[in-house]
């Protein structure tokens, strides 16, 4: 399903997936661009790149983000298990991703 702002397209995307019975009420949704919403697919967890431990991935209604995450430059970086996680399991840092951000930061409309 999909949704348009002008030029932005998000996708709406379920928190926790329909494969893991999640519902479709309000709650359990979230606007995710289409590369985000792609590599989480149906994960609920990864794999801290730091420990190698299983952490479960940031949910967007529930958890804080700046307590899971930080900016430096164009690079997410996770401050937590959770963030470590969901940083690598969404491929938020991927060049093309980063040089993206690098040229909104450019042109001082990010973040
Ligand atoms: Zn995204």
């Amino acid at each position: 399903m999909k949704q348009e702002f002008d030029e932005l397209t998000f996708q709406i995307e379920h928190i926790i997936p329909r494969k893991h019975h999640g519902s479709d009420e309000i709650d359990n949704l979230a606007l995710a661009c289409f590369a985000c919403n792609n590599h989480k697919g149906p994960n609920l967890s990864g794999l801290d790149p730091k420990t190698a431990e299983m952490s479960r991935l940031f949910h967007p209604r529930r958890d804080k983000w700046e307590q899971h995450f930080q900016w430096d430059g164009a690079r997410l970086i996770g401050r937590t298990p959770i963030g470590r996680s969901t940083v690598d399991v969404l491929a938020i840092n991927l060049p093309y991703r980063c040089e993206l951000r690098a040229a909104l930061i450019e042109e001082s409309v990010f973040p």
